[in-house]
Parts: structure tokens; sequence; C-alpha cells
């Protein structure tokens, strides 16, 4: 038995965002995680400027934007037709996850966390973990930092989330070698899937196609996928979709279990709006490997998630504001009076657009929905 002041399961943005922070206030880190690094996570890989101002804080380094795609424009379709294309809008990073998280994964090594990668976990116990090999390692306080399908969520809670009210992205990655990035648009597209979007981000040797959005409203996501390939001039049965949860929106109000912590998608930390989860993951992990380091200090392992709780308030505040305002974005009845809005005015694309590079928080954005709410709702009802 090895024994540790945290164990953290999972190592993608939540958990190696933790890591680092414990490792560097001291404490004594076992970061594990089922695959080795460099591995794939299907994601845009839109790493938005609030990600890059988070990565700043914890990893203490700006990031290396060299390894991105920058855009400073962005076009907006709906139903197959162009809404707006915006230019100089503030600025988009996109990223390969392949890459990003072996970076996150190094820093987190390099600052004394102890690599237990590719290691398949047996049991989890309010204070243990033991592997499929045997080995067990122990330690006061757990982090769980293992994503949407947390096995930490499912020890606590007994599962981790209904996938009837989560939602679910499907991913192609298209090879781009022939081109620049700078000739293919960064593409977002409204109503290709009921609550939810469809994506083009251009990478440096790709571009990333999805569709996603709620899963219980979209029972065929696959063939909203495969009608906004067509749309894309791509054929859909020369591609293989690849699928993943996504906990947009549905957070758990209660994120762990006394010295037991959530972070990230474990916890349901995803803009409900945007789908942006990398941001709040490296957030919530730092939160979480700060309230343990506190809890730790004051002898006192099990106040960990009364500390998890409050540090996270400010994203459950946004989180909460965002789920309902979603309902004006999203829901069908209002889906033609969001898009004739955003045709028409210019100040809710520019609203629209700080929300998803990050730089506008939600409870902001209310105050300016309600000022504007006549207006929309007169738009409800032109044609
Ligand atoms: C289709 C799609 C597109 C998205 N696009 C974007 C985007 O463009 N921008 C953005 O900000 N967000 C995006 N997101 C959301 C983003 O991917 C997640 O919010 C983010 O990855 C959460 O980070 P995390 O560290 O909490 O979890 P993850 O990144 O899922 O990492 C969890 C880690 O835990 C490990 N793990 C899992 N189970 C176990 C186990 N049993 N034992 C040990 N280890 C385990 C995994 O191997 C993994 O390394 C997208 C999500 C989807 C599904």
């Amino acid at each position: 038995m090895s024994s540790f002041d945290i164990i953290i399961i999972g190592a993608g943005p939540a958990g190696s965002a933790a890591a680092v922070w414990a490792a560097k206030g001291g404490a004594r880190v076992a970061l594990i995680d089922k695959a080795t690094f460099p591995r794939n996570k299907l994601c845009g890989g839109l790493f938005t400027e609030r990600s890059r101002t988070y990565y700043q804080e914890i990893f203490g380094q700006d990031f290396d934007l060299s390894r991105a795609v920058t855009r400073t424009d962005i076009a907006f379709w709906h139903d197959g037709a162009e809404l707006a294309v915006l230019n100089d809008v503030p600025p988009l990073h996109l990223t390969m996850r392949l890459d990003l998280d072996a970076t996150l994964f190094g820093h987190a090594l390099a600052a004394g966390a102890v690599n237990f990668s590719g290691r398949a976990i047996s049991q989890i116990t309010d204070k243990s973990v033991s592997f499929k090999d045997g080995e067990t390692l122990d330690a006061p306080i757990l982090i769980g930092a293992d994503g949407v399908n947390s096995i930490v969520a499912k020890h606590l809670f007994g599962s981790a989330f209904d996938t009837q009210t989560i939602g679910f992205g499907l991913e192609i990655e298209v090879p781009s070698e022939t081109q620049a990035p700078e000739q293919h648009p960064l593409r977002i597209d409204f109503g290709v899937a009921t609550w939810g979007y469809g994506w083009s981000f251009p990478k440096r040797h790709s571009t990333t196609v999805g569709v996603g959005g709620l899963r219980a409203p979209n029972p065929d996501m696959k063939g909203h996928m495969r009608r906004y390939v067509e749309t894309l001039g791509l054929d859909p049965d020369a591609i293989k979709f690849k699928g993943h949860h996504l906990p947009f929106g549905d957070f758990r109000p209660t994120p762990g279990r006394a010295n037991i912590l959530l972070a990230g998608d474990a916890a349901g930390l995803v803009d409900p709006i945007t789908g942006e989860g990398i941001a709040f993951a490296m957030k919530s992990g730092q939160i979480a490997a700060q309230s343990a380091l506190d809890a730790l200090a004051a002898n006192a392992p099990d106040t960990a998630l009364v500390r998890h709780q409050k540090g996270l308030r400010e994203i459950h505040k946004n989180l909460r504001i965002a789920r309902t305002l979603r309902r004006i974005i999203f829901a069908p009845r209002w889906q033609g009076t969001f898009t004739r809005t955003f045709r028409r005015s210019g100040t809710v694309r520019v609203m629209y657009m700080r929300l998803l590079a990050g730089e506008l928080e939600y409870p902001e954005l209310a105050r300016s929905v309600l000022a504007r709410l006549p207006r929309y709702l007169l738009n409800r009802f032109r044609t």
C-alpha cells in the first residue's frame, strides 16, 4: 500500500489542473488515468480566452499558441443559410486534445505528481484506490476528475449521469493536408440538432466537424450528423462518426461527499449554451485541489466538500443562469425568434460571440437579455 495526501482519478484538464495545484501546494499527489498519454478525447478543442486565463493562473505560464489555430472571424448558419459572418471577434484558439491534454499531463508530472497512467482501477473506497494488478493507494482525500462516465461519481451516487438528461456529440476529423487552416471557415450552424448546434473548426492539419445537443430530444443524432456533413459537401458514407456524452448543463449541486470531490465533467461543469467544458474543468480542478489543501491543513479532510462547494459557487451561478437562458436560444418554439434577432441585431451577435469566446459572464448577459426582452418578444411575431 502506497500512501499519498491526495489521489486524483482522471488526468484530463480537470485532473491535471488539480494535480499541478495540489503538488505546488506541497501535497503528495497520485495522478491516475486508465489511458496513457498522449491520448485522444472527442472534443471540438475550442480553447477560449477564459481557458487561457485559467491556464495561466494554474499552470503558471502562457498557453503556447503556436500549437493552436487562432481565429478572429466566424460564420453563423441556420438551416443551410448563412446568418452572419463576423470579423474581428475575440480570439478563438482551436487545439487538438491529443496535444493539449498531453501538455497538461506533462505539467502535472513536472510539478511532482506521481504517474499512475495506463492503470485500470478495480475498486474505489472512500480512502483508497486499488488497481487490477493488485496494488492499492490510499489517501485522506480523493478527487474524481474522470469525466462524464465518472467511476468516482458511481461510487458516490450509484451512477454518473442520466444519459437522457445530458448531451451527446458526434464528431469527425476531416484531413485537410492540401489547404491552409485560414482557407477553412470557422463555422457554427444553429438548428442542425434540437437544443444544440453543429460546428466546423479548422485545425492545423484537419477540420473537426461535429453535431451536439441534448440527447433526449435528438434520438437520431446520427441522422443530424449525416445531413450536416452533406451540407458541408462531405460524403457521410465515407466517414465513421465517433460519439461522446457531455454533461450539457446537468451539473451536480453537491459535487462529492465529505473527503471525496468531483471536478470537471464528473461534476457536470459544461456550459449549457456553448458546450464549453475545458475552462471549467481546469478551474474546478484547481478549486478542488485548494479545498483539499485547506482541509488537510486544518487536519479535517471531511471538510473538503464544504470548501469545494463554496469555491464552485460562481461557476454554479453561471450555469444556473445559462440553463434558463438557453430556452430562448434553443427551445424549438424560440429558434425562429432567436435566428431572426441574431440576423438583425449586431448587439446580440456581439454578445453571443463574447459568450462563445469566454469573455462574457452569464449574470451580465442575463441583465442585457432582460433589457432587450420586449424587443425580442416583438421579433417573435414578426416574419
Ligand atoms: C463532442 C464534444 C465536443 C466538445 N467540444 C468542446 C470544445 O470545443 N471546447 C470545450 O471547452 N469543451 C468542449 N467539450 C467539452 C470538453 O471536452 C469537456 O468538458 C472536458 O474534456 C472535461 O475535462 P475533464 O478533465 O473533466 O474530463 P475528460 O477530458 O473527459 O478527462 C477525463 C480523464 O479521466 C480518465 N478516466 C475516465 N475513466 C477513468 C477510469 N475509470 N479510471 C481512470 N481514468 C479514467 C480518461 O481517460 C480521461 O483522461 C466537448 C465535448 C464533446 C463531447
